[in-house]
């Protein structure tokens, strides 16, 4: 991995993998000699971060004929590919759907003889460019939100003790005083939970949280 990469992209971790696991485990299996090769590089751009990633292997290689080929569903390279190797010639052809998805574009480069590379490139989002997230699972991902609370209620008193409770805790917490007041702070900056009271003025819990349901 590029020193240059960050910590952090902001992205759909389960496509990603999807793709890498599809790359590799072909890699794997056209390879019985020699090695494989991951690497990612990256670099900022307007619409994000350009994530690139690679795998080269040393394996069974392709004709130009196979290489433009292979990305269209249940494409083989060479029919005893299936006999030989079994798989379903499915894998790259979702490959290429998941990183246009992703913005992206997907391509192979071969040296006769000495297997294949193949890349993808994926538009990600850096976590300080990524839009404000409402109430979800991808917010417990985002690791900037995941020690933030949001907490919900009118009542002084008991603001101070649950302030007290959640520093203590070490968690950052922002405190609004009613539902909608809430439904706002979320439309704002994700949170890893919300602690809401029922009753509210203004728009209680209930309906506060139908809305952000
Ligand atoms: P599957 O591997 O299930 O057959 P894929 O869509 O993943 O389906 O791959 C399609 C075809 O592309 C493979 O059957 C094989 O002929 C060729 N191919 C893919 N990856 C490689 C590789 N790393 N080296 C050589 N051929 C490959």
């Amino acid at each position: 991995m590029d020193d240059a990469l960050p910590d952090a992209l902001r992205g759909d971790p389960l496509r990603l993998r999807q793709i890498l696991v599809n790359l590799i485990g072909n890699a794997l299996k056209f390879t019985s000699e020699g090695g494989i090769e991951i690497h990612a590089v990256g670099q900022r751009h307007e619409n994000g971060f350009e994530l690139h990633c690679s795998v080269r292997d040393s394996g069974t290689g392709m004709s130009t004929e196979q290489q433009e080929r292979i990305f269209e569903a249940f494409a083989q390279a060479d029919t005893s590919t299936t006999r030989r190797y079994g798989g379903s010639g499915l894998g790259l052809a979702i490959s290429v759907n998941l990183v246009h998805l992703m913005g992206g574009r997907i391509w192979v480069d071969r040296t006769p003889g000495e297997g294949s590379t193949f890349h993808f490139v994926a538009y990600l989002q850096s976590p300080q460019h990524a839009p404000p997230a409402a109430l979800s699972p991808h917010a417990v991902s985002d690791r900037f939100a995941a020690r933030r609370v949001l907490l919900a209620e009118d009542n002084p008193l008991n603001q101070k003790v649950a302030v007290g409770i959640l520093r203590e805790a070490d968690y950052e917490i922002s405190v609004v005083n009613d539902g909608r007041q809430a439904v706002a702070a979320l439309a704002q900056a994700s949170f890893y939970i919300v602690l809401m009271d029922v009753q509210m003025p203004e728009m209680d819990g209930f309906a506060a949280t139908q809305l952000i349901r």
